[in-house]
């Protein structure tokens, strides 16, 4: 099995039919690399930067420098190809500190982007540092949990003061940095001609919009029975999610776990998902399925599924997916 998906590594990703298919890595250290380009990457979909930030003494971030050289390292490491970073994703599952008790509902608090904006001399260090590593290979800034569009236009005011500042100071950056959104909050995905208006690229966070949609913990074990990425709303989000930025001819993927989850890889392509991005050994798995997968098929059984709102018929329907 390990030999077969090693044969996959100098395959074009295409279905059989002939559609290409963008595969992408998520990555947390910028030493990640090595396993994207090993699982034959097309970039990094998702840099999980707040790592960067986590487990650190009290009260010690790391400074512009330090992130600005994991930035750059994870750049060159891709050779040219993109890499998609994620600004701060702290709070809720990813506490800053282990130990800091922020609130009683911390997935609905002040984390990812509320917390950046409520915080903006770090946010600006951190996008300071990321503009300067894109002078050495092509970056795309991820802006998670945006929800609102004030919460857009503040980011993109304080990246063009990044920007500004860089200039003032003549320090090298791509001007053209294309600057995309997580899809992630319910809310976003039912509004989403708000982001296609303002942004170049989305990305589909299923492990949180699954989370919102169903109100269930992802980190709760007493609920983890109640979490399902085919409940029929979860489904919807992402049909129309992914048929809405096509149309618009938006670049979007996914970047949560179902996009690394072989059960769902021909539901996701019957829905017109043409980027997936996952954790690094999930890259060749997925890779062979898209190989064997038919569009012409896939897509009216899709159509199918989607008009379904009976659990079992659903999850039966998915499953016959696979041997399509
Ligand atoms: C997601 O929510 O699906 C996602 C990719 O981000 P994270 O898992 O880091 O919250
Ligand atoms: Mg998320």
């Amino acid at each position: 099995e390990r030999k077969k998906l090693g044969k996959l590594k100098k395959m074009p990703s295409v279905t059989l039919d002939g559609t290409p298919v963008t595969l992408l890595a998520n990555i947390e250290f910028p030493d990640d690399c090595v396993h994207a380009l090993e699982g034959s990457a097309h970039g990094i979909g998702l840099f999980r930067s707040e790592f960067l930030f986590m487990n650190r003494a009290a009260n010690e971030l790391p400074t512009e420098e330090e992130q600005f050289h994991s930035y750059k390292q994870a750049v060159i490491a891709m050779k040219g190809r993109p890499v998609t970073i994620r600004t701060l994703d702290i709070g809720s599952d990813k506490p800053i500190d282990e130990d800091e008790q922020t609130s009683l509902n911390p997935a609905l608090g002040l984390r990812a982007i509320r917390y950046c904006l409520a915080e903006p001399q770090m946010f600006m260090t951190q996008l300071r540092a990321i503009l300067r590593a894109s002078a050495f290979g092509p970056i795309k800034l991820l802006i998670p949990m945006l929800s609102h569009a004030f919460e857009i236009d503040q980011t993109l005011a304080l990246i063009e003061q990044a920007k500004a500042q860089l200039r003032t100071e003549k320090i090298k950056f791509d001007a053209e940095i294309r600057i995309g959104a997580m899809i992630e909050v319910p809310g976003a995905a039912l509004a989403l001609p708000m982001f296609i208006k303002r942004l170049d690229f989305l990305s589909i966070g299923t492990n949180d919009l699954i989370q919102y949609t169903l109100a269930i913990d992802r980190v709760d074990h007493e609920v983890a029975h109640l979490y399902n990425p085919l409940h029929p709303s979860v489904l919807f989000l992402l049909s129309t999610t992914i048929a809405m930025a096509a149309k618009a001819e938006v670049p979007i993927s996914v970047c949560g776990e179902m996009a690394g989850d072989i059960k769902m890889t021909r539901l996701l392509l019957g829905m017109g998902l043409r980027e997936f991005s996952m954790h690094p050994a999930q890259l060749l798995s997925v890779k062979n399925e898209i190989l064997n997968s038919d569009l012409s098929v896939l897509e009216p059984a899709t159509r199918k599924i989607l008009r379904s709102y009976e659990p079992q018929v659903i999850a039966e329907a998915v499953e016959r997916l696979q041997t399509l």
